[in-house]
């Protein structure tokens, strides 16, 4: 197999889990993507956290996302001990950008707009960590 038809994998550290994403972690460990929304100003937002990033309101609320969305931009990384990875930032459907890993692709290809669909992925002792795959 040629490098860029390989699929790309290689090991994520466990994130840190903190009080303010706890949640967000626990339901990743069940497979589920959760993203907060501001019942202020009503927009989604991530990563998570407790006060809204657009007004700064404490008014915010976990909600349960299919992950889903588009590739905004991606740079892939040819120089790694583990092979060639990639990440960029997703656009969910919902509208928050997550900067993340893609997987279950060949590096050439991810195309900017391809649409993508959220997955977990183990990390080295700590909760699975979100990853986008072609949807
Ligand atoms: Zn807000």
């Amino acid at each position: 197999m040629s490098e860029a038809s390989a699929h790309m994998t290689r090991p994520i550290p466990a994130p840190a889990v903190s009080i303010e994403t706890k949640p967000f972690w626990d339901a990743a460990a069940e497979g589920r993507f959760l993203i907060k929304r501001c019942t202020e100003c009503q927009k989604a937002f991530w990563y998570p956290r407790a006060m809204c990033p657009f007004c700064m309101s404490a008014e915010t609320v976990w909600e349960e996302s299919p992950g889903e969305g588009v590739i905004y931009t991606y740079s892939v990384m040819h120089r790694s001990p583990t092979g060639p990875y990639a990440i960029g930032y997703v656009t969910l459907n919902e509208g928050p950008a997550v900067l993340t890993n893609f997987v279950d692709v060949a590096p050439d290809g991810l195309a900017i707009g391809m649409k993508v669909r959220v997955k977990f992925q183990p990390t080295e002792g700590g909760p699975p960590a979100p990853v986008f795959a072609p949807a």
